[in-house]
């Protein structure tokens, strides 16, 4: 109804101003990106931030993504003590880290640790792209290795939640060293034959698709999300060539043999239930 009354009034193409964001209070309505449908925010949290309209995933937090998988009053965290330095001095980054430590809560851009899903034990890393959008960098490379390494001794299962941007940049080779720890420590995990689960949700993209991401015994993601590596443009420019549509969202990739699932956030903890159950 409010969509039709402002089409009408719309003469010219308009830029949104700051108040006109304002008109949706923050805190008790949300607008879906996807489909334009005004959201009540707890009914929204209720159904797991997805859109009722269209399906749309919202991005979740790490302590939305372990309530909403772990079993109530079941979750024990690892590490939470690890605290990125500034190795390279780069400007503003210690700034940037504090400033994001109070905005989320968290130390870092992953939170780690084990517990029960539908009474299955398992090791859990859940990435928080709210925190230098969800980048990796030292610690949280040091974080997924002991959690990888962790799963390997209790011989659990590890299941690993993604959402980042990539490698991050203020920590220049330390951060692309990642790729390669997290990857060896995972490796251990399939000689031990120990099962990895990835989920990758929206983004999940740069060196932490190229690594751990995309390693999982089985890879779900999230409907809509968007994963590859290097961006549309970039690929584009390099090959010349027009790239589909639904280039680097999990359906295409499912469609191309590079997930093996893409399950609605919905179904997902029934989905992990029933694979820890049949690896039990
Ligand atoms: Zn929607």
């Amino acid at each position: 109804m409010f969509k039709e009354l402002f089409r009408k009034q719309r003469k010219y193409a308009t830029i949104p101003s700051e108040q006109a964001k304002k008109e949706i209070p923050e805190g008790i309505m949300q607008k879906c990106p996807s489909c334009g449908t005004i959201l009540i925010a707890k009914e929204l949290e209720k159904n797991l931030k997805v859109c009722k309209s269209c399906g749309y995933h919202f991005p979740m937090s790490a302590p939305e993504r372990i309530g909403s998988i772990v079993d109530v009053g079941r979750f024990f965290e690892y590490d939470a003590e690890l605290l990125s330095e500034d190795p390279l001095s780069f400007p503003d980054y210690t700034k940037k880290l504090k400033q994001d430590q109070e905005k989320t809560k968290l130390n870092e851009a992953v939170v780690t640790g084990e517990g029960t899903i539908g009474g299955y034990p398992a090791v859990i890393g859940v990435m928080d792209s709210r925190f230098r959008m969800g980048s990796m960098g030292s610690v949280v490379g040091e974080k997924i290795a002991r959690a990888a390494e962790r799963a390997t001794t209790k011989r659990y299962p590890f299941i690993l939640f993604c959402a980042s941007g990539g490698a991050r940049m203020q920590e220049g080779v330390l951060s692309l060293m990642q790729m390669a720890k997290t990857s060896a420590a995972l490796e251990k995990m399939n000689r031990e034959k120990v099962l990895f689960v990835s989920v990758l949700t929206n983004p999940t993209t740069g060196g932490v698709s190229a690594s751990f991401a995309s390693l999982g015994d089985i890879n779900i993601a999230e409907p809509g999300a968007l994963i590859g590596f290097a961006g549309r443009r970039v690929i584009e420019q390099t090959v010349r060539q027009k790239l589909p549509d639904d280039f680097q969202t999990a359906e295409f990739l499912l469609k191309h043999g590079q997930l093996d699932m893409v399950v609605s956030r919905l179904e997902l903890r029934d989905t992990l239930i029933k694979i820890l159950e049949f690896h039990a």
